[in-house]
């Protein structure tokens, strides 16, 4: 079958780096200063502004952040903590990370979040917490859950690696929990290369935060512009008080933070366009769902998903996928759920069937191009593969 058009690849992802960062990255690498400095300050400033939160605890990565903040709530071996089945695999891997039970619910298939239902019925007296993901930075459900959480005197931990700059009711996520956290990998809405960021109003977290990420020394010969070099502080450097790991940002991420971070509110304005000008075109299909996203939600979308209609195979839309890729269309399968990795069937005895509707939506989710710089025809040659390779598909069944 020919391509609908001849053109260029359009990538799934695309970083937006502009010269501004650029600048910044150069200034750092000239500064003498590579690590714990200055632009780690300005960009935790920056994102505890952005979403009114007290403290940021900038990172290594998104997975590091929720790490420390598990470690933060003291949980480990014996705990339960409930999650969602449709995510990446960090929001749950983290919970492995300390010994505890990851306990997955299943999701509502309008918002693809946690059912808040399914919640209440996953509590024991074990559970010690709640981990609420923003899949694709759709925020619904997060009222529901912090009620939840206060009912039961749980933390909500948010994972809103996916929702940087959404806000629901006036409220940014990442705002809504005991700690959010952030990740820039670069397909997320604003990028460092790698890095993440943790955000909270609770003073002791937050230090135990900086603590962990530095080897778990000592915050104050530390923070700010690391009091090394402060002949009060002598021996600080060398002295740990809890077990801590190296999960620091270097300061030329920092930089590309503070540049990014300047230009959030441009990127949010794009990328809506982009998500507009798909939802537009998509709309009429009969074929497909659009993302469903709720009145009060003001997105800053992280990813463009759709999924085929009930009835629709695995094995189709992997073939959909493998047909826009060959036409140099870039999608994606976003998310294989996660108690069915291999590593949790094999460890945990995870199945299939456990929660049906993560997984009938898992197996019918299409991720399009989606970046700051798509173009509306990019979109039209995108949609029309799209719809060439569903054709095919109903041909087949016919
Ligand atoms: C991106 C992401 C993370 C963090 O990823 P890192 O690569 O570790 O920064 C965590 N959870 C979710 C849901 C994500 O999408």
């Amino acid at each position: 079958m020919p391509a609908p058009h001849p053109h260029r690849e359009i990538p799934l992802s695309r970083p937006d780096v502009s010269d501004a960062e650029v600048a910044l990255v150069v200034e750092t690498l000239r500064s003498g200063r590579l690590s714990i400095g200055p632009m780690l300050e300005r960009f935790e400033k920056q994102v505890a502004a952005r979403t009114g939160c007290r403290h940021a605890v900038a990172c290594s990565s998104g997975t590091a952040g929720l790490h420390m903040i598990l470690r933060g709530l003291n949980i480990g071996p014996g705990d339960e903590v409930i999650t969602t089945p449709f995510s990446f695999i960090a929001s749950s891997n983290c919970i492995l990370f300390v010994g505890a039970t990851p306990v997955f619910v299943d999701i509502c298939p309008k918002s693809l979040n946690m059912d808040p239902a399914l919640i209440e019925r996953a509590i024991t007296p074990r559970t010690k917490a709640i981990i609420a993901v923003e899949v694709f930075g759709n925020p619904t459900w997060m009222d529901a859950y912090v009620q939840i959480a206060a009912k039961y005197e749980l933390p909500l931990i948010e994972d809103s690696c996916e929702a940087l700059g959404t806000s629901h009711k006036g409220r940014q996520c990442g705002a809504f929990g005991r700690a959010g956290v952030f990740g820039f990998y670069p397909n997320k809405q604003i990028t460092t290369g790698e890095g993440g960021m943790i955000v909270t109003d609770d003073q002791g977290l937050a230090d135990a935060c900086r603590s962990m990420r530095s080897q778990g020394r000592g915050v104050t010969p530390l923070e700010p512009e690391g009091g090394r070099h402060d002949p009060a502080n002598v021996g600080a450097w060398l002295r740990h008080e809890r077990l801590g790991y190296n999960y620091r940002m270097h300061e030329m991420s920092a930089a590309m933070g503070v540049g990014q971070m300047r230009r959030l509110d441009e990127i949010i304005k794009k990328r809506q366009r982009v998500a507009d000008l798909y939802m537009t075109r998509l709309m009429t299909s009969k074929s497909l769902i659009l993302p469903s996203i709720e009145p009060e939600t003001v997105m800053s979308w992280f990813v463009f998903v759709v999924r085929l209609a009930a009835g629709y195979t695995a094995e189709e839309r992997n073939r959909i996928i493998a047909g826009m890729r060959n036409h140099d269309v870039g999608a994606g399968d976003y998310f294989p759920c996660i108690h069915l990795q291999p590593f949790y069937q094999k460890e945990f005895g995870f199945r299939a069937g456990q929660f049906p509707i993560a997984e009938s939506v898992s197996q019918r989710t299409i991720a399009l191009p989606f970046y700051n710089t798509v173009t509306e025809r990019d979109v039209d040659i995108v949609c029309q593969t799209l719809d060439v390779m569903i054709s095919r598909e109903n041909l087949q069944r016919a």
